[in-house]
């Protein structure tokens, strides 16, 4: 890999405004999903460089927050403008430690950067309120103020938006921010951690702590000077998290795991269903929280639909992520492969069909064939885990009502998506579906100016739009007498 700016990798953390070197005797090593090879290491810590950075971030957090709301403008600005600037590095960076094509990987940088931006317009307009008093002689004032030290814990599938997505809306509010990325994918954070120093960050403000998840996070739940934990990453670990915030009363932004429903109607434009549904399964190769899980079609246009998204999918290439043409990359690790095929057998072994793909590919441990399944029902696993993976579950349905009540029979509600094109169906259906965001005739739904966040077990809070900022603030109210 070549890189324009060599130093934007760095085997090295960053804790309290001093970077820490990868030692021999105490480091993770991270591979490169596609070939396995090891391509570099960052330091193992634990608790002990966890407290420190809080304790920098403390003292930082004063001084970021009494600038004004412009002053930090400027240097988010610049650091969205270091990114854009950069983005070819970076999207590389992300490739090797991640294994998404690079064109998707830049197109992850310059989603990431746009919330940087964005959160630098917004942090302009943190308004507060003066409301009539209840009393002759008083006036109610309410302020807003940042929460101040904010802990994130972010995964691997997009490891440069789901940082930026926290540390936009945190800094833009005049908080600080300790970071503790995937130990998979280290090496994005670490980037973007050298252009925040660069665009003048201040010291202590930004510390990214490599290592440990247990010690880390045990740290930063328990630790009181942290007052907002926020995180993205299965459910399982989002409610341990929750529950040892429980004793220091953290305020939580939680982004968890989906299931997500996608579905067409017999009304919809079938070949634009089909191009949404592309999007929206087969994207980072399956592997994102908004991902179709289930994918319901009406009886009239099952057989219709099936065929051309065979047709689609069969077009798909799946390789090393840096091979010109490449667009679909491995998966992860060998875990998340077995996990798909553990998928594919149970749901076979229960009546679905293959209509194309089915196994793994002979490139290594991490590739899969990208994967259509016909006759898919609710007693499969496909229905009710998230797969993570490249596969497409046909489930057919009869009615607008049968279908919203299969699309909402899970503990999850994140993303869901449909196609149809009747506008009183249109309105039924978004009203209906039990889920935080809803794609209508589209399979691509995030971006900086919308609300990204789910309801059920799917998690707490907002990412993104004017409403992320308030996450990271306190109300205050003052109650002005004697006027
Ligand atoms: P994924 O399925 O995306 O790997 P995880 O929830 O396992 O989701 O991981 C998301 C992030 O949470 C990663 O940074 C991981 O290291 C971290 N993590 C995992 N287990 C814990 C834990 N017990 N405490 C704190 N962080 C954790």
């Amino acid at each position: 890999m070549k890189l324009k700016d060599r130093s934007l990798f760095r085997e090295a953390a960053l804790v309290g405004g001093d970077w820490v070197q990868a030692s021999a005797d105490n480091h993770i090593a991270v591979d490169n999903p596609a070939t396995g090879e090891i391509i570099g290491h960052v330091p193992n810590l634990g608790a002990a460089e966890t407290r420190a950075a809080i304790e920098s971030a403390r003292i930082a957090q004063k001084g970021w927050a009494a600038r004004t709301a412009k002053d930090r403008a400027i240097v988010l600005r610049k650091w969205f403008e270091l990114m854009m600037e950069n983005k070819e590095d970076l999207g590389k960076i992300l490739t090797l430690e991640q294994g998404k094509p690079l064109a998707e990987a830049m197109g992850e940088i310059a989603y990431g950067a746009s919330f940087i931006e964005w959160f630098a317009e917004e942090g302009r307009r943190i308004n507060g309120d003066v409301i009539p008093g209840h009393q002759p002689d008083k006036r109610i004032m309410v302020m807003k103020q940042p929460i101040g030290v904010v802990a994130a814990i972010t995964p691997w599938n997009f490891p440069n938006a789901m940082i930026t997505r926290k540390a936009g809306p945190a800094f833009a509010a005049g908080c600080a921010m300790v970071l503790k990325p995937a130990s998979q994918t280290p090496f994005s954070a670490i980037a973007i951690a050298i252009l925040a120093e660069r665009a003048g960050l201040p010291g202590g403000l930004f510390s990214v702590v490599t290592g440990s998840a247990r010690e880390i996070g045990g740290e930063m739940t328990a630790n009181p000077t942290v007052r907002k934990l926020t995180f993205t990453g299965s459910t399982e670990v989002g409610a341990g998290l929750y529950r040892q915030s429980a004793p220091t009363i953290k305020k939580l932004g939680l982004e968890l795991g989906g299931n997500a429903p996608f579905i067409v109607f017999d009304d919809a434009d079938l070949d634009a269903a089909v191009e949404g549904a592309i999007i929206a399964k087969f994207r980072n190769n399956g592997q994102t929280c908004v991902c179709a899980n289930r994918i319901y079609v009406q009886e009239r246009v099952y057989d219709a639909f099936a065929e051309k998204l065979a047709g689609a999918v069969d077009k798909l290439v799946t390789g090393n992520g840096f091979d010109e043409g490449v667009i679909l990359g491995p998966l992860i690790d060998r875990a998340a492969l077995e996990k798909v095929e553990e998928h594919v057998a149970d749901a076979l072994g229960k009546g679905a069909k293959t209509i194309t793909g089915g196994k793994r590919l002979s490139m290594g441990n991490t590739f899969y064939e990208p994967t259509v399944l016909a006759d898919v029902t609710a007693e499969m696993t496909v229905a009710r885990e998230e797969t993570f993976g490249p596969v497409a579950p046909l489930f057919r349905f009869k009615d607008e009502a049968d279908v919203i009540r299969q699309a909402n029979d899970t503990e999850f509600g994140l993303a869901s998506y449909f196609y149809a094109k009747d506008m009183a169906r249109v309105f039924r259906v978004a009203e209906a579906l039990e889920y935080g965001m809803v794609g209508v005739n589209t399979g691509l739904i995030s971006t900086a100016e919308a609300p990204f966040g789910g309801v059920k077990l799917s998690g707490l809070g907002r990412e993104g739009s004017r409403y992320g900022i308030d996450e990271f603030l306190e109300l205050k109210y003052v109650c002005l007498g004697g006027v």
